[in-house]
């Protein structure tokens, strides 16, 4: 069975205390793996060990950087393979979508290892000094993140770290800690200096805790829930620490009445259902215009019954198992609660049937319609594969409804015209609103949330700014 360690100051080491975990597959419950479970000490050591390693590092050249970087993405790439074969065993998600994972988390160093070149500064002239504003990295950084992309996510926050000169310690998730720890050992070993990439497993309210309070992390780049990064927001306010929160999301998506009907339709039904709706930009509400709300949701459902459902070592299955049973349960909840409440059932609202599937937290794609703001489905994340869909009459009360939530992260309209698009795209609060598209994640553009979803920008040059800290330096003459 693989045997998943901790990696502190370069190497490779069990938790101080010798306990250890065993993570299973969600499709059929099997054991993957043996993880080391750490503690608020093993943290403390990782923690020195990024502070130790960060004298060096913060000092080397963007150029050296740079070729480090490349390098970890090349040994990122030529274990691919078995990276992504750990992530699906672990959280269960097609390997097709692990693989893809995998590579575009590679993208990502070989992105920051050039954007990492572009740290400018400013030369200010005055009458009788001189500025010149420079930006230089903050310091030990304490990344930890969720269990729908752990690699990705981790990559979002690892490349520009590093780009920028700062040392971090990794907290991967309790439930999917594998892949994302292959990936750290890859980057370790394209030749940095021991320290300056740490892993950590172990609780999020132990290890991720000590994370956040111990003084030598100067920056929590977090993903997770939004209780979570209250709570973490909370902590770091007490050392005044920088934070960069990547939080819930509530999407909307909405379908005006001149849009191309099955554009829209593959469109939502991909990103409604892909990785079992476990993804913070999901689409989890759904606003048609009355006069094409019918004809567009038959096109959904019909697309819908397409995905092949089963085990994600499966070729071509579209959909695996959700993460855990938990997650099922609250979908289930969720679904329940919006049938009591009116809501009819179009399609799914259910388990698969057959052996294949009995011992795998697997569920269907459901789709409701009738559905309104009384609704969990419609106010709550319920991060599971459910599309619920609602008429409306004009543009401006489908804005209302997408802007009556607490979260801001993406949002989505479907229309043929431009001046409705744009009319939208500027209404819409959200930190990314995708027009005829139904992704806002582009690895050069800023990634985040508005209201409750999040603080800071990941992706592009402001994912690197993330990582920097502003210097004036005047000289007098
Ligand atoms: P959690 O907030 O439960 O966990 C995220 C990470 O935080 C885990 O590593 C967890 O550790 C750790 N953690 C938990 N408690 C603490 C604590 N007190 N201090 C420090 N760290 C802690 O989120 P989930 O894993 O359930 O992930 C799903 C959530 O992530 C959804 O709400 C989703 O919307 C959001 N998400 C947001 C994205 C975005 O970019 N905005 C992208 C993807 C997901 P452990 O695993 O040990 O509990």
């Amino acid at each position: 069975m693989h045997k998943s360690q901790m990696l502190i100051n370069g190497e490779l080491v069990a938790s101080l205390s010798g306990k250890v975990e065993i993570i299973r597959n969600p499709a059929n419950q099997e054991p993957v793996a043996e993880v080391s479970v750490g503690s608020r000490e093993d943290a403390r050591l990782a923690l020195e060990a990024a502070k130790a390693a960060f004298l060096e590092w913060s000092r080397t050249t963007s150029t050296l950087r740079a070729d480090l970087l490349h390098e970890a993405a090349r040994l990122v790439r030529k274990r691919s393979e078995d990276i992504a074969r750990l992530l699906t065993m672990e959280m269960g998600k097609p390997l097709k979508g692990s693989r893809l994972e995998i590579l575009a988390s590679a993208d990502t160093l070989d992105y920051y290892a050039e954007e990492g070149r572009r740290n400018f500064g400013q030369w200010i002239t005055s009458s009788n000094s001189r500025s010149i504003v420079i930006r230089q990295p903050v310091g030990v950084c304490a990344l930890i993140t969720p269990w729908n992309f752990p690699v990705d996510l981790l990559a979002w926050k690892v490349g520009p770290a590093l780009a920028a000169g700062c040392t971090l310690v990794a907290k991967p998730p309790s439930q999917a800690p594998l892949a994302a720890t292959e990936f750290i050992k890859a980057v370790s070993e394209a030749g940095l200096p021991p320290g300056t990439v740490n892993t950590v497993h172990g609780p999020g309210g132990e290890v991720g805790a000590e994370l956040v309070e111990n003084p030598i992390s100067r920056k929590i780049a977090f993903t997770g829930e939004t209780g979570t990064g209250k709570w973490i927001m909370e902590k770091a306010a007490k050392q005044i620490k920088r934070v960069s929160l990547e939080l819930g999301g509530q999407s909307p998506f909405i379908v005006c009445a001149d849009a191309d009907l099955d554009k829209a339709a593959a469109a939502c039904a991909q990103r409604a259902f892909n990785n079992m709706g476990q993804i913070c930009i999901s689409v989890n509400r759904i606003y048609a215009d009355e006069k094409i709300a019918d004809e567009f949701t038959s096109r959904l459902v019909v697309r819908t019954k397409r995905f092949k459902i089963g085990s994600g070592l499966e070729s071509d299955v579209d959909l695996g198992p959700m993460a855990s049973e938990a997650q099922r349960q609250k979908t289930k909840e969720h679904v329940a609660d919006a049938l009591r409440k009116g809501a009819k059932l179009l399609y799914g609202g259910h388990e698969p049937e057959g052996p294949e599937y009995e011992n795998g937290f697997f569920y269907l794609p459901t789709i409701l319609s009738g559905t309104n703001h009384s609704m969990k489905v419609m106010r709550e994340e319920t991060f599971g594969p459910v599309a619920p869909v609602m008429k409306f009459k004009s543009l401006d009360e489908a804005l209302a409804l997408a802007n009556d939530t607490e979260y801001g992260l993406a949002a989505y309209v479907f229309t043929e015209s431009l001046k409705t698009a744009i009319y939208a795209a500027e209404r819409l609060e959200a930190g990314g609103v995708g027009v005829n598209v139904n992704s806002v994640v582009d690895m050069q553009a800023p990634f985040g949330g508005w209201k409750q979803s999040g603080v800071g920008r990941e992706l592009g040059h402001y994912g690197l700014e993330a990582y920097l800290e502003i210097k004036h330096i005047r000289v007098g003459l």
